[in-house]
This record gives C-alpha cells, sequence and structure tokens, in this order.
C-alpha cells in the first residue's frame, strides 16, 4: 500500500501539463471527533491518491481541513466517496473561482493536533454554540444595517489586497492576535450591536464566533463558506457584490479576483499593485507585494542585499545558508523594515 507521494512537485508539473485535463480547486473542512486520525488520514490517502487528487490537507482529533485540486472528471467519484463518510455527508464543498490546473502539485494529508493553528485552548468553551450562519443576500443585508459591526477575521496580508466594504481589518500576523483585539475594540457593544464576520472558507469564523459567544456577544453572524462561497452566491443569484479587491487564497493561484478594484499597493514603490510575491532570495523567501517594474529592477528581490544573494551562484547560495535556520520572515508574511510602502 502506497500511503506517500512518489513524484516530485516538477514530475507531478510536467504530467498535469501533458495531460491537460481540467481540474477543480475544492476547499472544505468540518469540525467532527476523529477518533484515530493516522487511520483516517491512510484511508484517504489511499482513495484520493487513486482518484489523482492534489492538495494540502490537515486531519486531527477535532475534524479535517482540506484545500485540493480534483480531475473534473472524476469529481463524482469523489463527492461519492466524501458522502460514505458520515460526518462529510453533503459537506458544502467551496469551489474556487478561478480554476489552476496546477494549483497543487502533491497530496499531502497531514495529521495535526489541530486543523486551524488557532493557539486557542479548547477546553474552555464549546466550538459547536457558534453563530449564526448567513448566506450571501443576508449578509448584505446585515451589512448595510448601522447597527452592525464587520470584521475581517483574516490577517493583515490577507485584507490587505481585498476585503468588504467598511469591515474592520485588524492588522494582526495570526488569527489568535485577532481575537483579543477585537474583544477589546467591541466590548462596549456586546449586546446591542450585531458583530459580523467573515473569513476565507469560512473555517476562522467557526471558532472565532463560538469564542465570542463565550465571552458574552449576543448576536453574533458569521459568513457561510467565506468569501469564496459569498463570491460564488453574488454570481449566481446576481446580488450586489459588496467585496472589493482580491481575495487572498493558500494555492498556487494566491489570489482570486473578486472586482476590478486595486486596493493595495507595490511594497517597494508606491503604485497601485495587488500581485503578492516571494522573495527571490530563497534564505529570505519574504512574501510581499510587488509590481512588474519593481520586479525588473530588483531581480524579482525584496531588498538590495537580497538581490546581491540571488545573483551569487547557486552552490555559493548553498554554502551561505548552510547551518542558518530558515529566516523567520516566512511565517512574519509581509512585513520587513525593507519595504517602504508595507504600512
Ligand atoms: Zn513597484
Ligand atoms: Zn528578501
Amino acid at each position: 500500500m502506497q500511503l506517500y507521494n512518489k513524484l516530485s512537485a516538477k514530475e507531478r508539473e510536467a504530467l498535469l501539463e501533458e495531460a491537460g485535463e481540467d481540474r477543480l480547486t475544492i476547499s472544505f473542512y468540518q469540525y467532527a471527533k476523529i477518533g484515530n486520525p493516522e487511520l483516517f488520514r491512510n484511508h484517504l490517502f489511499v482513495a484520493w491518491d487513486q482518484m489523482e487528487v492534489l492538495g494540502r490537507i490537515y486531519v486531527a482529533h477535532e475534524g479535517i481541513n482540506a484545500q485540493l485540486s480534483v480531475p473534473a472528471k472524476k469529481f463524482n467519484t469523489f463527492k461519492a466517496f466524501i458522502d460514505d463518510i458520515y460526518f462529510l455527508k453533503d459537506i458544502r464543498l467551496n469551489i474556487a473561482i478561478e480554476q489552476d490546473l496546477k494549483s497543487f502539485l502533491k497530496l499531502k494529508i497531514k495529521v495535526r493536533s489541530k486543523i486551524l493553528a488557532d493557539g486557542l485552548n479548547d477546553e474552555t468553551f464549546d466550538v459547536t454554540k457558534k453563530g449564526e450562519h448567513v448566506d450571501a443576500e443576508k449578509f448584505n443585508q446585515l451589512i448595510s444595517d448601522p447597527n452592525t459591526i464587520l470584521v475581517d477575521m483574516r490577517n493583515h496580508y490577507e485584507s490587505e489586497i481585498g476585503h468588504f466594504q467598511g469591515a474592520i481589518t485588524p492588522d494582526v500576523d495570526t488569527f489568535r492576535d485577532s481575537l483579543d483585539i477585537i474583544e477589546e475594540d467591541l466590548k462596549e457593544h456586546k449586546e446591542d450591536k450585531n458583530l459580523v464576520m467573515y473569513c476565507t472558507g469560512g473555517i476562522r469564523c467557526e471558532k472565532a464566533s463560538a469564542y465570542y459567544k463565550h465571552k458574552g456577544f449576543k448576536k453574533v453572524f458569521q459568513l457561510e463558506g467565506g468569501i469564496i462561497e459569498y463570491t460564488r452566491q453574488v454570481r449566481e443569484k446576481e446580488i450586489e457584490n459588496k467585496f472589493i479587491g482580491k481575495n487572498f487564497v493558500f494555492d498556487h493561484r494566491r489570489a482570486e479576483k473578486i472586482s476590478e478594484d486595486v486596493i493595495a499597493q507595490c511594497h517597494q514603490c508606491g503604485k497601485p499593485c495587488d500581485t503578492h510575491v516571494n522573495c527571490a532570495n530563497e534564505a529570505c523567501h519574504l512574501l510581499f507585494i510587488q509590481c512588474e517594474e519593481c520586479a525588473e529592477k530588483m531581480d524579482d528581490c525584496c531588498s538590495d542585499h537580497c538581490k546581491e544573494i540571488h545573483a551569487l551562484p547557486y552552490e555559493e547560495q548553498k554554502a551561505l545558508r548552510r547551518g542558518k535556520h530558515n529566516s523567520n520572515k516566512i511565517f512574519k508574511k509581509g512585513r520587513s523594515e525593507v519595504l517602504k510602502f508595507k504600512h
């Protein structure tokens, strides 16, 4: 029984190009009690590997969180397989707006202690006592109500390129940080205001809404399926779109364009731009926004220092990295002194 990838990302990329088949980029999550995550993981791997599913999936005692890509012609088989798992039956699959053949190049299913790195102690509150789920139409109504406070539950580099009109976008690096900041800011309004929240695909709100109810907020709402599902409904039902800019996503595509607005700026020259890149210096890899001109001028790097290193022969770069830990900029996404136009 083969339980791990046999192909490298490069080999897979070549195969996908050769096959040229349509693939669907899908995400879903579910909180559920899973007794033996290791066994469940292997069960998924064997089945999905056969269906040529690719993606990044986390399995834990608390549930599953999956971002994946499925060959279009295998979609029905995939759906039938999911429906056979009792806690996944009829689960809503978020299907990406823009499809990319190469959104994922490997099937990675990892057993983790949690499906969402939330930094919370689960024993303190009940995750099943969550906020009221609302669809796009109800969400639009709620956010035009003056009695509503709208909060973006994502991190700074996500809301920077796109968010809902009028949303509070906390300047945070982690989900845990945003929970405290929002609670402190809104503590006067626990009873009287509607607390409406959203995130990319809904999973962060699942936890956050339960957390705020536990903290005494009375009217808590969450956008069901997040920005991904909102956009699908807006397009299908032709309702007004209140999201401006791009939706940051967690695969090779990096973002989906939701409206034509460009609300961010190049972190190097300040001109309007909302394209995230990673610094080409492998020892840096900083995530930041860079326009095409700056990319050319800087050789795809975040700073002159990185540009110098990137210009060295590969073996010399490797020698420089030896013995050093990976730069923690990889985790400090989009924050660095060298970026003049990052606010
Ligand atoms: Zn620029
Ligand atoms: Zn760099």
